[in-house]
């Protein structure tokens, strides 16, 4: 299927995520084809040499699906790449337990375990038809991301952090949202509106940015 602009629906949003993946400024991954994505489209083809049209048919799909390894370079591809519509087997922990779980992307470059994240993006799409923008800054953490948080949270430089091994996110099922850090904003607003019905709740006091995926 040829993408253009005005294409909307799940195609479009995978062509965002893989763009972003690409490292470029693709905007918010909301499955709709408008002119950030275009000017992404067009970015990524002249990198790679393609006929610049904005247009994304079999050749730009090939190069985008093999950009792994991105003239860039910046872009490590470890997790979850979001071409793997059912998500990528990570070792994360649930209550100090190492399990392993099936994460898939949210948007952002950022994942939630499987189940949470279909449940995040149909929450993000209601979202984003209020007009109301939910943009994921953490999601699903690796050992080596909490450890790295939790010290600087112990080092009085970042949010509360909980003990690495115990934290939601390393079991997938928690999401920050860009809040400002504000009960006022719009998307914290939204959310303790709408966030139960999808699953969410928001579950660490003082955070209104932290919602977990409760099913
Ligand atoms: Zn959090």
């Amino acid at each position: 299927m040829t993408l253009r602009i005005n294409s909307r629906g799940a195609q479009v949003a995978k062509l965002q995520a893989e763009l972003k993946a690409a490292n470029l400024p693709v905007g918010t991954v909301d499955g709709v084809f408008g002119k950030n994505t275009l000017k992404a489209v067009k970015l990524f083809q002249a990198r790679h040499r393609l006929g610049v049209d904005g247009m994304v048919g079999p050749k730009t799909w090939k190069a985008l699906l093999s950009d792994g390894k991105s003239p860039a370079g910046s872009t490590k591809k470890t997790t979850a790449p979001s071409s793997a519509p059912r998500g990528t087997v990570v070792n994360g922990y649930v209550r100090g337990v190492p399990r392993k779980i099936r994460i898939a992307p949210i948007g952002n470059g950022k994942n939630m375990r499987a189940d949470a994240a279909a449940k995040f993006n149909q929450m993000k799409a209601a979202a984003r038809r209020a007009g109301v923008t939910l943009s994921p800054v953490s999601g699903f953490r690796t050992m080596a991301q909490q450890k790295s948080l939790y010290a600087a949270y112990r080092a009085g430089r970042g949010n509360l952090a909980a003990r690495p091994g115990y934290s939601n996110h390393q079991g997938g099922t928690s999401v920050d949202v860009s809040t400002n850090g504000s009960y006022s904003s719009s998307a914290y607003k939204w959310l303790a509106r709408h966030g139960r019905q999808y699953g969410f709740v928001n579950d660490v006091r003082g955070e209104p940015w932290h919602w977990t995926f409760r099913g």
